[in-house]
């Protein structure tokens, strides 16, 4: 018997493998801050005209899945549970609303991938294209219903249509995971950041951090990528997906890492860094090591305080770039190299059952490569 207590209009399920009643569906929702989420039954959700069903086939799991539980951006968005976890995500169309023009090409059965950030459509950032930093955004997973249930209702304009070739499980990462870094690389780029002279470091070297030093080679121009971190399983990994070199950092000083560098590349400083991190000492060692006129992009927060010395950032004229996420753009570009086959995958499958044991794992820093949740 999996349904064991009710609770509202849903029903917490223990070991069913699918939903049990007609029109539910599987989730996975956090119920109260600092809670594990309940793995239950809850009703299909209807869809809006200009929205598409989509059937969930993969989802990855992220930090900010964990970050989300333990409260992290309570200040920024206090989010009301219960929240349906999940924004890396792909699947198949599976019902699609009235207004959703027929120019956009959708059917059943197509694979698509979910664009996550969910603009208004109107303000000055959607009408670039930069509908993640849109005032009104929206996130699938942190609100509106996210990926960890079999089915998840999407505006049809912020689907994407893949090629059916393509892995579910290689597919879902790459809406965040393998998405952020090549928006923040590309602004080291479009910045003069890179090349054939050039010294890239990769700071971090989780999820984030394996596509990071692939996009690192896709759109360096020739710079050298030296990835650093401190497990090292997660910096073998590194160097099997392309990193020129790995540096471990564990219990060395700035000058030792400098040292090693040096000895790498043949200098001591980063002309430009990607972090996928965003932990406060290992930031501290990037901007030491940050050349003049460097370029320093951040796409990751497990800190939310950094403390660094402003003159040199002055003297030097480095340049801090945030850079969020990613938009329809940047994700259209990563789905063709996926069809080009040209991004390589380090992956940690698991089952729905299995989501509340993964989160722990990533909570602890014990994942190496990503985690995707497959249905
Ligand atoms: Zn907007």
């Amino acid at each position: 018997m999996a349904r064991t207590q009710e609770s509202g209009k849903a029903t917490i399920l223990e070991d069913a493998p699918v939903a049990k009643t007609k029109g539910y569906m599987r989730a996975a929702r956090m119920h109260e801050y600092g809670k594990a989420p309940i793995l239950e039954e809850i009703p299909i959700p209807d869809i809006q005209p200009d929205e598409i069903l989509v059937n969930v086939k993969a989802c990855g799991m992220c930090r900010s899945d964990v970050l989300l539980i333990d409260g992290f951006f309570r200040p920024y968005a206090d989010v009301p549970p219960p929240i349906t976890l999940g924004h890396e995500v792909t699947g198949v169309v599976s019902k699609i609303g009235g207004n959703v023009p027929k120019a956009s090409g959708f059917k059943e059965g197509d694979h698509v991938v979910v664009d996550p950030g969910w603009g208004d459509g109107t303000c000055r950032y959607c009408q670039i294209g930069n509908t993640h930093l849109c005032p009104n955004v929206r996130w699938p997973g942190f609100g509106p219903a996210g990926g960890f249930a079999e089915f998840i209702p999407v505006p049809a304009r912020y689907l994407i249509k893949v090629d059916n070739r393509l892995k579910f499980e290689e597919l879902a990462p790459l809406t965040d995971a393998g998405a952020t870094p090549y928006r923040g690389i590309k602004k080291l780029r479009d910045a003069g950041a890179l090349g054939p002279d050039r010294v890239l470091g990769v700071f971090g070297v989780g999820g984030l951090g394996g596509y990071a030093v692939q996009y690192a080679k896709l759109l360096g121009s020739g710079a050298r990528v030296v990835a650093f971190g401190r497990n090292p399983d997660k910096l073998k990994m590194a160097m099997e997906l392309g990193a020129d070199h790995v540096i471990s950092i564990k219990g060395k000083s700035s000058a030792d890492v400098a040292k090693e560098l040096n000895q790498a590349v043949g200098q001591k400083e980063l002309d430009a860094i990607i972090d996928c991190a965003g932990a406060e000492e290992m930031m501290q060692l990037g901007f030491s090591l940050l050349s003049i006129s460097g370029h320093y992009a951040d796409v990751g927060f497990v800190t939310d305080r950094i403390d660094i010395p402003l003159f040199p950032r002055v003297h030097r004229e480095q340049t801090f770039h945030g850079s969020f996420w990613a938009n329809y753009t940047d994700l259209s570009e990563i789905m063709a190299l996926a069809a080009q086959n040209k991004i390589r995958h380090v992956l940690k499958l698991f089952t729905f059952d299995e989501i509340n044991e993964n989160l722990d794992l990533l909570r602890r820093g014990d994942i190496v490569g990503r985690a995707v949740m497959k249905f």
